[in-house]
């Protein structure tokens, strides 16, 4: 078992400057992923794997086009060189160039000219943000539209447009990386990310630069569990995963999937489909402690990718961690999710929070027997209470406390941390103190019985 994880070090992510430094580090790989034309096949997603690849050795696995996936199969590969619509004096109205949105995905390809009439089906717009593009895709359904700003449609005249499409859709593969971390138990941690959406800032290249920042953080630490990243198109990719590795998915014992870190709203926690996993416990208790305001959700059928951790046939012990939940901000799938729209603050302050999930799963299982539990040690002379008395507690003498109160052998470091409402830093904090001046030790599992008065 590790022992190195109960007091924090240096290599991690904390409040303040060295929390900033990694939102910067975050930001600047987001600023990387956010140009590149992704959808759920494609160069685009090969590119944003290799980028993420110069920070981690994650490999690349390709599912051929047309290879079954449970109820589904792996579709055709899409690409796309050139869209757009120019008008009857030859102005590029709508340009792919300009913003990759502006094409819907999947699009079949088409070279035409016909009058506006004709073209406005195909034409997607937000008439209550006339001046952002929506995000729009056709995977499964043989389609070809374009998005582009309200205001654009509406300054569009009668008359003939030439719309070209060049794009494909032949066999080919689906790409999706992954990166595991060994730890001293096989038992895993899956930390999923969707990798299909184009040029949008929060959902999700913030997710991918995160979860990539914390992965090259978690490779150089000694570990309890095994941690498994993986990158993978929305539904189509989780569902490859899990048909080709049921060995894998079979050792998943906590997971999450991790999208929206970008935005300013407060963490969200969607439960998994049990609802009382240990993931479900230990989330709720780290988010208290990075202050109000975070939000618990109960599992719903719809979503991202726990969708599929968590059908019948898998139902995986993974919730959903992510700031203001998809759907909920006013940004989500329009031009308007851009760089602008997230900041490495807010990124940075993600990665400390997976960083303490992380820390916690580590310890939340161990066990501790209070080595003098006839009254209270005087702490005092350990130099771990106040010289001088006073009233009330710091956090830190309350967290000790309760430590030396519920090192029973029958409270795991979850329990102690449920009973008292300490936030696991703290409470590690503490635990590390104990145990280095002797007040404390680990037991084994096998041991977990108090010892007799
Ligand atoms: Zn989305």
């Amino acid at each position: 078992m590790s022992t190195g994880n109960l007091v924090r070090d240096d290599s991690k992510p904390a409040e303040g400057e060295q929390a900033g430094g990694w939102g910067r580090e975050i930001y600047a790989l987001t600023e990387r992923l956010f140009p590149l034309h992704r959808s759920i096949t494609g160069d685009g997603v090969r590119r944003t794997l290799q980028i993420m690849g110069e920070y981690v050795p994650l490999s690349i696995s390709e599912v051929p086009t047309g290879t079954p996936v449970f109820d589904w199969e792996i579709p055709k590969e899409w690409t796309v060189r050139e869209a757009f619509i120019s008008d009857s004096h030859g102005r590029h109205v709508v340009d792919l160039r300009n913003n990759n949105l502006h094409i819907v995905g999947y699009s079949m390809p088409i070279r035409a000219t016909m009058p506006l009439q004709e073209l406005l089906p195909h034409l997607h717009t937000l008439p209550d943000r006339p001046e952002s593009i929506p995000y729009l895709n056709s995977y499964w359904k043989e389609y070809w539209g374009f998005c582009l700003s309200h205001n654009t449609k509406l300054g569009m005249a009668s008359g003939d447009y030439d719309v070209v499409i060049d794009s494909s859709l032949e066999d080919g593969h689906l790409s999706y990386g992954e990166y595991l971390i060994p730890g001293d138990s096989s038992e895993e941690v899956l930390l999923f990310s969707h990798t299909c959406h184009p040029s949008l800032g929060n959902d999700n290249c913030s997710g991918l630069a995160v979860t990539t920042v914390l992965a090259r953080l978690l490779a150089s630490r000694s570990l309890r569990y095994s941690y498994r990243f993986l990158w993978a198109p929305s539904t189509i990719g989780s569902l490859a995963w899990l048909s080709r590795n049921p060995e894998a998915a079979s050792r998943v014992r906590h997971g999450l999937v991790l999208t929206g870190f970008g935005d300013p709203g407060a963490f969200t926690y969607k439960q998994s489909r049990s609802g009382d996993a240990l993931i479900d416990r230990v989330v709720p208790l780290v988010l208290d402690g990075f202050g109000p305001g975070s939000r618990i959700e109960p599992f719903s059928v719809y979503g991202y990718d726990e969708r599929q951790f968590c059908s019948p046939g898998f139902n995986l012990a993974v919730g959903r961690l992510s700031r203001t939940p998809y759907g909920q901000y006013p940004q989500y799938h329009t031009s308007d999710d851009n760089l602008t729209f997230i900041s490495p603050r807010q990124l940075g302050e993600a990665l400390a929070v997976l960083v303490e999930i992380v820390d916690a799963l580590e310890c939340s299982e161990r066990r501790y027997l209070n080595t003098s539990p006839y009254g209270e040690p005087r702490l005092g002379k350990r130099g771990l209470f106040r010289p001088i008395g006073g009233s009330g507690l710091s956090r830190l003498e309350e967290a000790r406390l309760w430590a030396l109160n519920l090192a029973d052998g029958g409270h795991s470091v979850l329990d102690m941390a449920g009973r008292s409402r300490m936030d696991f830093r703290t409470l590690r904090t503490a635990i590390g103190e104990l145990t280095a001046c002797g007040l404390l030790r680990e037991i084994a599992d096998a041991d977990a019985s108090p010892s007799p008065p």
